[in-house]
């Protein structure tokens, strides 16, 4: 298997200015490459990637979980106060946290050890802007110190899309952003997420087709923008979101 190292990351930040137009200096490449590693060694205990090819991770875990700010009009020099829900591996918040030092990201998961691991892996690498909470988002969802507290969170693989609805918007403030990774996506599926979104106080602002640089495939991340405040019995009780979506 090839090494992801100092030496071979510079190419792939050639493939990252053509496709995000934008390079890692080399502070984030360091940063990059200690936490594939940490990964990698992470994983012999804990199941936190099936991903684990150099190129794979560098695609479909670094470029993937950043690619969804390419396009999109977020002012990313604001401080914002993220939320990755569901993080597992710690994607796509981690990431984030190496590219915009001034976000406070918080990391989510309902698997103790997997927030241990990354816990350990902000702290030995020196990533201060990151926070770790292991909780289910249905019950955090209904906590004042995290209800309508995030300008930003983010969710990708952890249900459906009615689902991700559910457990991230209750916690995104007026006016925040969902954002929603998505591999396929059709028209059927945004017509059943607007009535969705709808009733959790949000709107559909974009749907983004992103090609990622080396498999050439299609992934979606969907824009939710709040407007409203969410009902008060979302979401809903632990498993319920899941069991029975809306
Ligand atoms: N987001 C990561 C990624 O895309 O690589 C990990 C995805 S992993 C398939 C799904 C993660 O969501 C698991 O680590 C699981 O523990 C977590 N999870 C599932 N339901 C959750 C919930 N209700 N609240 C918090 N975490 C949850």
């Amino acid at each position: 298997m090839r090494e992801i190292n100092q030496e071979n990351l510079p190419e792939m930040s050639e493939i990252w200015q053509e496709t995000l137009q934008w390079q890692p200096n080399h502070r984030q490449q360091q940063y990059f490459v200690q936490i594939y590693q940490e990964i990698l060694q992470g994983n012999r205990k804990l199941n936190l990637t099936r991903i684990t090819s150099p190129e794979e991770f560098w695609e479909k875990h670094l470029w993937d979980s950043l690619a969804s700010l390419l396009d999109f009009p977020l002012d990313t020099q604001l401080k914002l106060n993220v939320i990755d829900i569901g993080t597992g591996g710690g994607f796509p918040g981690l990431p984030m946290a190496v590219v915009f030092p001034h976000w406070q990201v918080t990391l989510l998961d309902s698997t103790r050890k997997k927030i241990a691991f990354l816990s350990n892996l902000a702290t030995k690498i020196g990533l201060t802007n990151v926070k770790t909470l292991v909780a289910r988002a249905e019950v955090i969802g209904q906590q004042a110190q995290h209800r309508e507290t995030y300008d930003l969170a983010t969710i990708r693989a952890v249900g459906t899309a009615s689902v991700c609805a559910e457990y991230a918007l209750p916690l995104v403030k007026l006016g925040g952003l969902a954002i929603l990774y998505r591999g396929h996506w059709q028209a059927q599926d945004t017509e059943a997420l607007e009535l969705v979104a709808t009733e959790l106080g949000s709107k559909i602002e974009a749907i983004a087709a992103l090609t990622t640089p080396i498999s050439h495939s299609i992934r979606h991340c969907i824009y939710l923008r709040k407007h409203s405040p969410t009902p008060k019995q979302y979401p809903r009780a632990v498993g319920v979101p899941n069991q029975q979506p809306l």
